[in-house]
C-alpha cells in the first residue's frame, strides 16, 4: 500500500457555530455557542426542530432549524441519518496507513459547505493527530493543498486536493 485516496464531504458551517445574540437570564447580548444537541418538539400537527445553543453562562436558547408537519416526519429523519453517515465517513484512523507503510493519503473534497481551515478539518476528522500536530505537518510540508505549500489557516473549497506525506 502506498498511497490511498479517500474522499471528503465537509458541510458543517463553522459561521452558524456561534450567534451573537440577546440573553433574557443574563440581561444582555450574549455570545451562544451550538452544542450541537439537537431536538424535536411535536406541537399538535407539527413538529419541530430545534439547534441548542448555550451562551457562556450556560443558558440555552433553542434555534428552529425546521418546522415539518408530521406526514412528513420520515423525510426529515432519513435526512438527519445521511448528515450522521457523511460525518463518520470523513472520520479516518491515520494509524493503520502509517502501520501499513503508507507513503501518501490524498483527501479529495468533493464537496465544501461553509468556511473550513485546512488545520481545524483535519485535527476534527483525523482521530490520532491533534492541531498542534497538524500545523507542524503542514508547517514542514508534509501536508499540501493542491500539491502547494500552504498555511494552517488556508481555506478549503470544493474539488481541492490535501496531500498528506507520511515520510
Ligand atoms: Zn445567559
Amino acid at each position: 500500500m502506498q498511497n490511498v485516496q479517500l474522499s471528503w464531504n465537509l458541510y458543517k458551517t463553522e459561521l452558524e457555530d456561534t450567534v451573537e445574540k440577546h440573553c433574557k437570564n443574563c440581561g444582555h447580548t450574549a455570545l451562544f455557542t451550538d452544542t450541537h444537541i439537537r431536538r424535536h418538539n411535536a406541537n399538535g400537527k407539527n413538529i419541530y426542530r430545534f439547534a441548542i445553543y448555550k451562551c457562556e453562562k450556560g443558558h440555552t436558547w433553542n434555534k428552529k432549524l425546521h418546522i415539518y408537519k408530521t406526514y412528513s416526519e420520515h423525510v426529515e429523519t432519513v435526512d438527519m441519518l445521511q448528515e450522521e453517515r457523511q460525518e463518520t465517513i470523513n472520520n479516518i484512523s491515520i494509524l493503520p496507513y502509517e502501520n501499513a507503510g503508507l507513503t501518501e493519503l490524498t483527501i479529495l473534497l468533493e464537496s465544501v459547505y461553509g468556511l473550513f481551515r485546512i488545520d481545524k478539518a483535519l485535527a476534527t476528522y483525523i482521530s490520532e493527530w491533534s492541531r498542534t500536530v497538524i500545523i507542524e505537518k503542514i508547517k514542514k510540508g508534509s501536508i499540501h493543498l493542491n500539491g502547494q505549500h500552504i498555511k494552517p489557516n488556508a481555506k478549503l473549497a470544493a474539488g481541492d486536493c490535501i496531500s498528506i506525506y507520511m515520510r
